[in-house]
């Protein structure tokens, strides 16, 4: 009998996939010797210094505590001295404060034993014993946010609200993104450690099942996860689905693999389910099990003429560009670098910025690929609409922003698009649609609230 792929119902695209790092193994990237941490890490608050310029910090140690209740802590990915915290400007040119840390010479590191080394892990009998609100501490302490790009507080996530029930932890493993395979390559890599990441989420939150969602493009990862989670004594089953953008949106995923909708405006908690991505699950088992905050990620650094194009460690604060030196240097003909995948990712203006922990991928496109097209009248064609997987009207949306009619893109219900592209990706008319939408929603936040 043929495997059942699942799916969402509404709109969606096929981008070509340019895989082109698919079956890459993760390489280390050479240790930098400066790291620069920008403090605003997090989609809530920015971090707050707990250490000072001239203080030794060892490898894993906090360097800033969470901001506020939306916020989370970073730490040091190495021993290092904290050299001075000054703005600099992050991939999309914001300025923005950063921690600047020195890393610890070898004859340093002799005087200091022990300050590159991580803590001792946990005993399996240590892990078994955590209460679910010990779990969501570690978490929190750990700095964990969600790795697939957006960067919203695990620890939050993980806290279900008073009269709520956790049902289902659904793990986002579909990376639908066209040209990212880190979360590819973590599972084919680690696929007994994130099952033990979903076994401590289900505690954590009470939810007695879990679900991995992993398109039908990486037949390896699911195999191997599905072997691990035979293993399990927890409910966690591994689900395919079809490939198909943007798979990995949260209501989407939702939708497809347990055929509960979340209500417009509405989170996934709503519909019974907490939803995190499979580096993220990964994160929680290196923090639970090894007692590693999350300092570190893997970056997908690619594009069609890329060298070196691979799946690459990068600890936080690294330089983009060494990444991209790395790889073999810009291709000569690059007309658009991409922090993130194509499709959500953000344009990068500062090459010199720090990789942070939303950075998934490093996209180098040709002139010919990044190109945009001249924007031409709307023939009101509709393929927009039918492809908007919240069942929104594009078209509207970009009219009534451009007219900066504020009430009337509000009440079109522009604050429930994800920004997910399939309007533009589809738009004849090269219509600059997400564009206007983005400027719709800075209208909205500016409207006195009701
Ligand atoms: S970007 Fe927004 S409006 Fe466009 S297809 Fe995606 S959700 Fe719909
Ligand atoms: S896809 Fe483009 S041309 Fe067609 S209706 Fe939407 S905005 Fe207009």
């Amino acid at each position: 009998m043929p495997t059942i792929k699942k799916t969402f119902h509404r709109g969606g695209i096929h981008p070509d996939p340019c895989k082109i790092t698919a079956g890459m193994p993760v390489r280390p990237l050479p240790p930098a010797a400066e790291l620069r941490i920008i403090l605003s890490q997090c989609i809530g608050a920015p971090s707050r210094p707990v250490v000072k310029t001239g203080d030794i910090v060892r490898r894993g140690q906090m360097l800033a505590e969470a901001g506020g209740f939306v916020g989370a802590p970073i730490h040091s990915p190495c021993a290092a001295r904290v050299v001075k915290t000054e703005r600099v400007r992050n991939a999309q040119g914001l300025w923005q404060e950063a921690m600047v840390l020195q890393r610890l010479t070898p004859e340093e590191l002799e005087e200091r034993p022990g300050y590159d080394a991580w803590p001792t892990p946990r005993t399996p009998e240590e892990v078994a014993a955590l209460s679910p609100a010990q779990i969501i501490g570690i978490v929190g302490e750990s700095g964990i946010v969600g790795l697939g790009g957006a960067t919203f507080p695990t620890r939050v996530k993980l806290t279900v609200p008073e009269g709520k029930r956790a049902w289902v932890v659904v793990v986002n493993a579909a990376e639908c993104e066209p040209y990212l395979t880190c979360d590819d390559q973590l599972m084919r890599a680690c696929p007994e450690e994130i099952i033990k990441g979903v076994e401590l989420l289900m505690r954590a939150t009470g939810a007695p099942q879990g679900i991995i969602g992993i398109e039908s493009n990486k037949p390896k990862s699911a195999e191997r996860l599905k072997g691990a989670a035979e293993k399990s004594d927890a409910d966690i089953t591994v689900q395919l689905l079809r490939t198909r953008y943007p798979q990995g949106g949260e209501k989407q995923l939702i939708e497809a693999l347990t055929g509960r909708q979340v209500p417009l405006g509405g989170l996934p908690i709503d519909a019974g389910a907490i939803v995190d991505n499979v580096a993220t699950v990964y994160a929680v088992y290196e923090a639970v099990y090894l007692r590693r905050p999350l300092t570190r990620r893997i970056v997908t650094v690619t594009g069609p003429d890329v060298t070196y194009a691979g799946n690459y460690m990068v600890d936080n604060g690294t330089s983009i560009s060494d990444l991209i030196e790395t790889a073999g240097g810009l291709p000569a003909d690059t007309g658009k670098i991409i922090a993130g995948g194509p499709m959500m990712g953000h344009a990068v203006s500062q090459p010199n910025a720090p990789v942070t922990k939303g950075t998934s991928g490093i996209v180098m496109l040709p002139e010919k690929l990044s190109r945009r097209q001249p924007e031409k009248p709307c023939i009101r064609c509709a393929k927009c609409v039918s492809t908007c997987p919240m069942g929104l009207q594009p078209y509207l949306l970009m009219t009534l922003s451009k007219m900066r009619l504020a009430p009337e893109v509000r009440a079109e219900g522009v604050m429930n698009c994800m920004e997910c592209g399939c309007c533009a990706y589809t738009c004849p008319s090269a219509r600059p649609i997400v564009d206007y939408i983005r400027l719709g929603k800075q209208l909205v936040r500016a409207l006195p609230r009701e």
